[in-house]
């Protein structure tokens, strides 16, 4: 079982020096994201009692589970549920009109 990362991912290295088993890279081309191997990430497992990677990881949905649920769903790490993310989103974007 190995976690993932996706296109979310803003590259801000804060996962990658965490991570016990050297499973996170980095992508050389520039605009894309970190990468998980799936051949060495172990989930953490006998090394912590949580995933390194989505405990430190600022952005909610970057890390997905083998079942491609998300560590940090929408609303985890800002507080703020995706109802009222959308709700104050449409009224910045009418104040600014
Ligand atoms: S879950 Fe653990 S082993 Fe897997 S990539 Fe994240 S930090 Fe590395
Ligand atoms: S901590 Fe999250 S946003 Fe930062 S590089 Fe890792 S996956 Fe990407």
């Amino acid at each position: 079982m190995a976690y993932s990362i996706n296109e979310a991912c803003v590259s801000c290295w804060a996962c990658l020096p965490l991570c016990p088993s050297n499973a996170i890279t980095a992508s050389s081309n520039s605009g894309t994201h970190f990468k998980i191997d799936p051949k060495k990430c172990t989930e953490c497992n006998g090394d912590f009692a949580d995933p390194q990677c989505s405990s430190i990881c600022p952005i909610e949905g970057a890390i997905l589970d083998a079942s491609g649920e998300a560590l940090n769903p929408p609303g985890s790490l800002t507080g703020i549920s995706p109802g009222r993310l959308e709700e104050a989103m449409v009224e910045i974007q009418t104040r600014a009109r």
